[in-house]
């Protein structure tokens, strides 16, 4: 590879508290246009701001579980724009001194563990949101939003790849999820990306001029917008151009980044202090209390999972996604002993029966005692793993558990060494030239008996027994 792409992540999440940052308004959506509004949040003169307390605890936390310093002090400073969006002209935010600074999240990339660092966390409050296909051509603003609660999450330029970049942004959603401050559904707008992209020659420790791409929707956009972005700047590169610091928008459709702004377009946000809020005071007391409300988090689960279970890193991480997913693997693994077999249900069928239905671990019609059931029937010889299929299908389905699943369908596995000889020998006598050939030395035709012999069995017969049977009878 001729260059090595440089990528730096800016995540707003939105906090789930019941009431916005500024005022008691309610943060519920799907309501009806300015219905959740006050004089603060659509910003009428003279009103004051009162910080919600819920939202500092909510930065706190996730500081917490983030490895961020919390600094005992921070401040508010108003960000100054023009749009009809922004009823007061300015955003509240934070500038030089946020809640939480100089944190880590670990990510599984290539099946090794690697740090990206977090520059900074701090609170902020979200705009209101345009609605440009009104009748007659107006626009029109819809203030419900004005005010609900944010953060913003930066990461430093440590990400290299498309991937890392998506491999964060799912640690990060699951971290959130864990600790329950944010639903964090890019879907659902409550969890917004920027990525920073530049590229340099590989090998070089400088930096190269980057573009800011805002506000992609969707995992799988930022990985492509990104992907796009470096063949872009490459492309410069090789012939001979200079890339523009710029901000970008990413066509979905097109699959194609386009300028948005350039730098020297670029809003001067006359950053001051806030002048209406006092500096936000976390005590050490408050920072340990809150300490003590965060669960055994994902890194934390994953390690664990490693070492207690022997489990490769990356099933590890695929398994801590979300806590009730952990939770579903270790009941399993408590009632049937064998993790490895386990995680192979979980990630194999389980995750591709619920994905086709877009179904959360929570909603899964197997629960766990049962599929530790279905694996112990593996484990004695009862059903074989190819059947095993089948039968999980089934209990997927029906909600049944293996063992009526078996019972009702007649999967039993056969092992008795009487019946597979007798199906051996029908598929020797049908197959007489393929017989002499393999006798003669066409050793690959083995593989044709075992198809024959499971086919006749209908998949029923014990293929270990199968293998030693044919072997025996072939060379008869
Ligand atoms: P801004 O306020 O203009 O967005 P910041 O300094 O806050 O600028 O940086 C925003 C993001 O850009 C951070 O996530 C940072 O890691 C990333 N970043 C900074 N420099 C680069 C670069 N050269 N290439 C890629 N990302 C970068
Ligand atoms: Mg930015
Ligand atoms: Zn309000």
């Amino acid at each position: 590879m001729k260059y090595e792409a440089v990528i730096g992540l800016e995540v707003h999440a939105q906090l789930q508290t019941n009431t916005k940052i500024f005022c008691g308004c309610e943060t519920r959506f799907g309501e009806d246009a300015n219905t959740r509004t006050c004089p603060v949040c659509i910003g009428m003169p003279g009103v004051l701001p009162v910080l919600n307390r819920k939202a500092v605890e909510y930065i706190v936390k996730t500081g917490l579980a983030t490895h961020c310093t919390i600094n005992p002090s921070s401040r508010f400073a108003r960000k100054n724009y023009f749009y009809p969006d922004l009823p007061k002209g300015y955003q509240i935010s934070q500038y030089e001194l946020p809640v939480c600074e100089h944190g880590y999240v670990e990510i599984v990339a290539d099946g090794k563990v690697k740090r990206v660092g977090l520059t900074r966390i701090h609170l902020e409050e979200d705009a209101g949101k345009n609605l440009h296909q009104a009748e007659g051509g107006a626009s029109l603003v819809d203030l419900n939003r004005a005010g609900t609660p944010l953060m913003e999450i930066v990461s430093e330029p440590d990400i290299r790849t498309p991937e890392e970049a998506s491999e964060y942004l799912k640690k990060l959603r699951s971290i959130l999820r864990y600790i329950e401050v944010s639903d964090a559904d890019m879907e659902k707008g409550n969890f917004r990306c920027d990525a920073n992209v530049s590229i340099r020659p590989t090998g070089s420790t400088e930096f190269g001029t980057r573009a800011e791409i805002k506000n992609v929707n969707s995992f799988k956009f930022v990985q492509k917008a990104i992907e796009y972005e470096i063949k872009r700047q490459a492309q410069i590169l090789d012939e001979g151009g200079r890339v523009v610091q710029e901000t970008r928008l990413f066509d979905s459709s097109k699959g194609v980044t386009f300028s948005m702004r350039s730098k020297e377009e670029a809003h001067d946000y006359r950053y001051f202090p806030e002048p209406d809020l006092v500096p936000v005071v976390v005590s050490r007391e408050t920072v340990e209390q809150i300490a003590k409300t965060i669960p055994e988090l994902p890194d934390a689960k994953r390690t664990r999972f490693v070492q207690d279970y022997g489990l490769p890193e990356y099933d590890a991480d695929m398994l801590t996604q979300s806590r009730a997913l952990a939770a579903y693997f270790e009941e399993a693994t408590k009632r049937s002993n064998q993790p490895k077999v386990v995680s192979n249900w979980m990630m194999g069928e389980l995750m591709r029966l619920m994905n086709a239905e877009g179904k959360e671990i929570e909603d899964c019609p197997i629960m766990p005692e049962r599929l530790a059931g279905m694996i112990k029937m593996i484990g004695e010889g009862v059903i074989s793993t190819k059947i095993a299929k089948t039968v999980f299908e089934e209990m997927y389905k029906s909600g049944k558990d293996a063992e009526t699943v078996v019972k009702e369908q007649g999967l039993v596995q056969v092992s008795d060494t009487g019946a597979i000889e007798s199906i051996i020998d029908e598929v020797i006598k049908a197959n007489p030239a393929q017989a002499s050939d393999y006798k003669a030395g066409k050793e690959k035709l083995f593989g044709f008996f075992v198809g024959q012999v499971m086919k006749a069995s209908k998949g029923k017969a014990n293929p270990d027994m199968v293998n030693q049977l044919l072997k025996k009878k072939l060379s008869e």
